[in-house]
């Protein structure tokens, strides 16, 4: 069954104090407001354990981690490190990581895998550059973005992971997919699945959008078919904010 879920991805942001005060927050309006949507934080990884000890309604991830399982990798955190700090989620292959850290498809199949694993779940970032869409390539790199990392796993596997469409030219920059491109691309990606596995793995597949989401913009794009929720960066640092994003699920 295709899950719906709204992500805040934290980055960079919030002191120890500042992300305890927030996940507070989110989760207190978790608590006030049932919904059947996951709500998921991702704080940075020194938060994740004082936060797992707070939340009853929200779920939590990781925003990435290490390519190697452990060893002498001086300041990688591994999947193993970010289970026992009691994240559920990690999120892999964020453009972030893939511009200012090199990341390549390789890296993120490795990451992926182990994430699998340990069973979290993989919450995994493709998405094209402007450039690519101007150029109207960005449905070949989107394909070769998971031709070449999570469409190398078998249908069990591939089905335990949350995909996470994310145009590099939305993220950070006010400027939204419109909800047409978000769901052209999103029933783009869900019949590559299809082609790749099957019928009710694609209609089984979480597929979030993220780019400028926020919570005047979340109702027109979560109302499209194959838009299954969002991973939302800025508008998550603002518990309000991120919350009425969670509401405009219908
Ligand atoms: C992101 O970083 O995943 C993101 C979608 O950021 P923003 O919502 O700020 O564009």
């Amino acid at each position: 069954m295709r899950k719906k879920i709204v992500a805040g991805n934290w980055k960079m942001n919030t002191t120890l104090a500042d992300g305890v005060k927030l996940a507070t927050d989110v989760n207190n309006l978790a608590e006030k407001n049932p919904t059947k949507t996951i709500v998921i934080v991702a704080p940075p990884f020194t938060h994740l354990s004082e936060i797992a000890k707070l939340l009853t309604k929200v779920h939590l991830s990781a925003q990435n981690c290490a390519s190697e399982s452990s060893g002498a990798y001086t300041g990688e955190v591994s999947v193993g490190m970010i289970k026992s700090a009691g994240a559920g989620y990690v999120i892999i292959g964020h453009s972030e990581r893939r511009t200012y850290f090199r990341e390549d498809n390789e890296a993120l199949f490795k990451k992926t895998e182990l994430a699998l694993d340990l069973n979290l779940v993989p919450i995994f970032c493709c998405g094209e550059v402007l450039s690519e869409r101007e150029a109207c390539v960005h449905f070949d790199i989107v394909k070769k973005q998971l031709d070449e990392t999570i469409f190398k796993f078998d249908k069990v596997r591939f089905s335990k992971l949350v995909v996470a469409y994310e145009p590099v030219w939305a993220i950070g920059t006010g400027v939204n997919a419109t909800p047409e491109q978000a769901q052209e691309m999103h029933k783009y990606i869900r019949e590559l699945i299809r082609g790749k596995y099957d019928l009710q793995t694609a209609e089984n597949t979480t597929i979030l959008y993220g780019g400028s989401c926020k919570p005047s913009n979340a109702g027109d794009l979560f109302k499209n078919n194959d838009v299954d929720g969002g991973l939302i960066g800025g508008a998550s640092l603002n518990a309000a904010d991120f919350m009425a994003i969670v509401k405009s699920i219908p």
